[in-house]
């Protein structure tokens, strides 16, 4: 299917590694410029050549959206590099140490929510005026299954999932007069390096199957115990890239407000 994004430009934060890569990459080849954002200018640098050595079109912006000043610093070179664009995609943020409830200090409640929140805001408030003055854009705020399902531990990350959900929301509205949409898109498990080895430590731990087997059998044996995926596997960031270059789309132009749960059917109810 033909997105027709073709020529819009797009920025996608934490697309140095992970989903936001896999983000910045989909969207590249449906033709948009991509800006890969991150902290880490080495890795950044490396994802935008590739997208650039498969024909797509790919610039660099680096910052910690945590810090005000960096943030307008990544915008004026923004500004410089590609005047405005016409789709963010607030992927950057993730959950930091997982604490038990009471254990959880309130300084990681603040950050959660300055890591993934504010830094969703911050952005925002910089680039919705030049797509409410161009009459079309696209926001896509990248939330979390915790959100509306959140786990006993880490509740400073699902808490501050949940307030995307009903930033993105209250958004919607704000902006829909002016030609843009608002999503949320909410993973559940996603496949990274880092789950794997912890897929693997808990087969060899629980004795569920050998461990340093095919990782179909391992990803299975460790679910059936862990996690009740009715797909019968984890996500992968492909999974997430895909919906969300749909909904960045003209295609998608009538859907704003929801939230894409994208979680291989583990919610238990709608
Ligand atoms: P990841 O691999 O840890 O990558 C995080 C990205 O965000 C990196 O590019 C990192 O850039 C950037 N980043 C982090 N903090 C930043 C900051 N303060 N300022 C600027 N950039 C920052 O993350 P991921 O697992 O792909 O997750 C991406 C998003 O999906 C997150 O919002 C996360 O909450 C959500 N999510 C993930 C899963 C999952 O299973 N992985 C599930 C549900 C939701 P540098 O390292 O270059 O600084």
């Amino acid at each position: 299917m033909d997105l027709k994004l073709m020529g819009k430009c797009a920025l996608v934060t934490g697309s140095s590694i992970g989903i936001g890569e896999e983000i910045a990459r989909t969207l590249a080849m449906e033709g948009v410029t991509v800006v890969v954002h991150g902290r880490d200018r080495e890795r950044a640098d490396l994802v935008a050549a590739d997208i650039v050595s498969r024909r797509g079109k790919a610039i660099v912006v680096t910052g910690d959206l945590t810090d005000d000043i960096q943030v307008e610093e990544l915008c004026a070179s923004l500004g410089e590099q590609l005047g405005s664009v016409d789709i963010l995609v607030n992927n950057a943020g993730g959950s930091g140490e997982k604490h038990k409830w009471e254990e959880t200090p309130v300084g990681a409640w603040a950050d959660a929510y300055n890591r993934n929140v504010l830094a969703a805001v911050r952005l925002t408030n910089r680039l919705l005026p030049g797509m409410r003055t161009g009459g079309w854009g696209r926001i896509v705020n990248i939330s979390s299954m915790a959100g509306t399902m959140p786990p006993p531990n880490g509740p400073d990350y699902s808490a501050c999932k949940a307030a995307m959900n009903s930033l993105t929301l209250s958004l919607a509205k704000s902006a829909a007069a002016d030609g843009i949409t608002v999503n949320a898109v909410s993973p559940g498990t996603v496949f990274t390096p880092k789950l794997e080895t912890a897929f693997r430590d808990l087969a060899a731990k629980n004795g569920w199957t050998d461990h340093k087997g095919e990782w179909g059998e391992v990803e299975r044996a460790v679910l059936r115990h862990v996690a009740p995926v009715p797909i019968g596997r984890v996500g992968t960031a492909g999974d997430i890239a895909n919906a969300v270059a749909f909904l960045c789309s003209p295609l998608a132009g009538y859907i704003t407000g929801i939230d894409l749960r994208i979680d291989g059917g583990m919610m238990p109810a709608i």
